[in-house]
């Protein structure tokens, strides 16, 4: 099956029953059973839930991957992978990450003696001079936030060849339509189904890939052991949402493309940062490893004051001014304030995050019309 099928019938049947053919959403706590311990496979529903089964062998089909494991959110699966460590484990992971990871990395899981190393994962040597034998897990994100670099999957995943080490991919944003890790060698991939996934701005989800059977056990026991399930609503919503990923995506990375060309001949704009354009630094790398760009973008002002950059922010009617990123509709934020505030300054600064960086989202409207909007907020500066 190819992938514009997928998102239409992997993992996705009419219901048994009534023939139903959008997957109900199965509002119960617990089950019937005919005598103890005698029932249909499901008992009680933090260990088990007809629609999040559904959400989650579609995601692992997307994925190319066998398994899927579905949490309240993002940062719920997030925990639980790092759940798989002990006390004196290391990871590596790179020094321009989601500003929550690095937040539970360095604020939750530093606390119970599992070590963190942060580097420039654009330079694969760079990971290789952090792995010892201690490091159990490599953290990897591609594109990063809000720079919207580009990692070497494949060059990372050889580093692990013969090591017990666990190489973990955020894909958020990519999503599968642009990037399948697992196929690149990765051992897990993890989204926020809360962005491209959902695609609409109405649902908080996470979700993890993986075809490992061992690891998937125990994540499928840390999952109901720790409890942070999503309810069946937010599957549904997610299984909605995954039925236009594609035709989504394609608009996304069109109009992302446009506006990013757009920028870079404007008379304001300091920087563009997206792996689209030919002097991106990770160019290459994204033409080889996604099929598009994507609809994540950054850019930096000629006037590099924060005044400046909050007055365009304020001034955009269609890109709407709020955290998050991957609905239908744009959105336009200010990472060192928002996203990226939980990250020290000196970090910050470190990898680019300046005061005057400006993310979008790019949304699905006309690219003619987010391009006006941007124009008319860069006059006002
Ligand atoms: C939003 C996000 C997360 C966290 O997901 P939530 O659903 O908000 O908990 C993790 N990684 C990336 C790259 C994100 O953008």
């Amino acid at each position: 099956m190819k992938f514009n099928t997928k998102v239409i019938h992997a993992g996705v049947q009419p219901d048994d029953q009534t023939g139903a053919v959008m997957t109900p959403i199965y509002q119960t706590s617990t089950y019937v059973q005919a005598k103890p311990g005698d029932h249909k496979g499901y008992e009680y529903a933090r260990t088990q839930n007809p629609t999040r089964d559904v959400l989650q062998a579609q995601m692992a089909a997307l994925e190319n991957a066998k398994f899927g494991v579905a949490f309240g959110s993002g940062m719920a699966a997030t925990d639980a992978i790092a759940k798989l460590l002990k006390p004196g484990d290391e990871v590596i992971s790179t020094n321009d990450l989601y500003g929550g990871t690095y937040r539970i990395f360095q604020q939750v899981f530093a606390h119970y003696g599992i070590r963190f190393h942060f580097v420039d994962m654009r330079n694969v040597d760079e990971v290789e001079a952090a792995v010892n034998e201690k490091t159990k897990l490599i953290w990897v994100e591609t594109p990063t936030n809000p720079m919207i670099n580009i990692v070497d999957i494949e060059g990372i995943v050889e580093l692990t060849t013969d090591k017990n080490i666990l190489t973990v991919v955020d894909n958020t944003f990519a999503s599968p339509y642009l990037q399948q890790p697992i196929s690149l060698g990765a051992d897990i991939v993890i989204h926020s189904a809360t962005k491209y996934i959902g695609g609409h701005s109405d649902v908080v989800l996470g979700i993890i890939c993986l075809n490992d059977e061992a690891v998937y056990e125990q994540l499928k026991f840390i999952q109901n052991a720790c409890g942070a399930v999503p309810g069946p609503q937010d599957c549904f919503l997610c299984l909605r949402g995954i039925k236009t990923l594609a035709v989504r995506m394609e608009r996304h990375c069109e109009n992302a493309r446009q506006i990013a060309e757009f920028l870079t001949n404007h008379t304001k704009v300091g920087k563009v940062y997206y792996p689209g354009l030919q002097h991106h630094e990770g160019h290459n790398l994204a033409l080889r490893q996604m099929k598009h760009a994507g609809g994540m973008l950054s850019f930096s002002l000629k006037d590099d004051s924060i005044e400046a950059a909050f007055k365009v922010m304020q001034k955009t009617n269609y890109f709407l001014l709020a955290e998050s990123l991957g609905g239908v509709e744009s959105l336009i934020g200010h990472p060192a304030t928002m996203t990226h505030a939980s990250i020290p300054l000196e970090e910050r600064q470190k990898t680019g995050v300046l005061d005057s960086l400006i993310r979008l989202s790019v949304g699905i409207e006309d690219a003619e019309d987010l391009m006006g909007d941007l124009e008319q907020a860069l006059a006002q500066v």
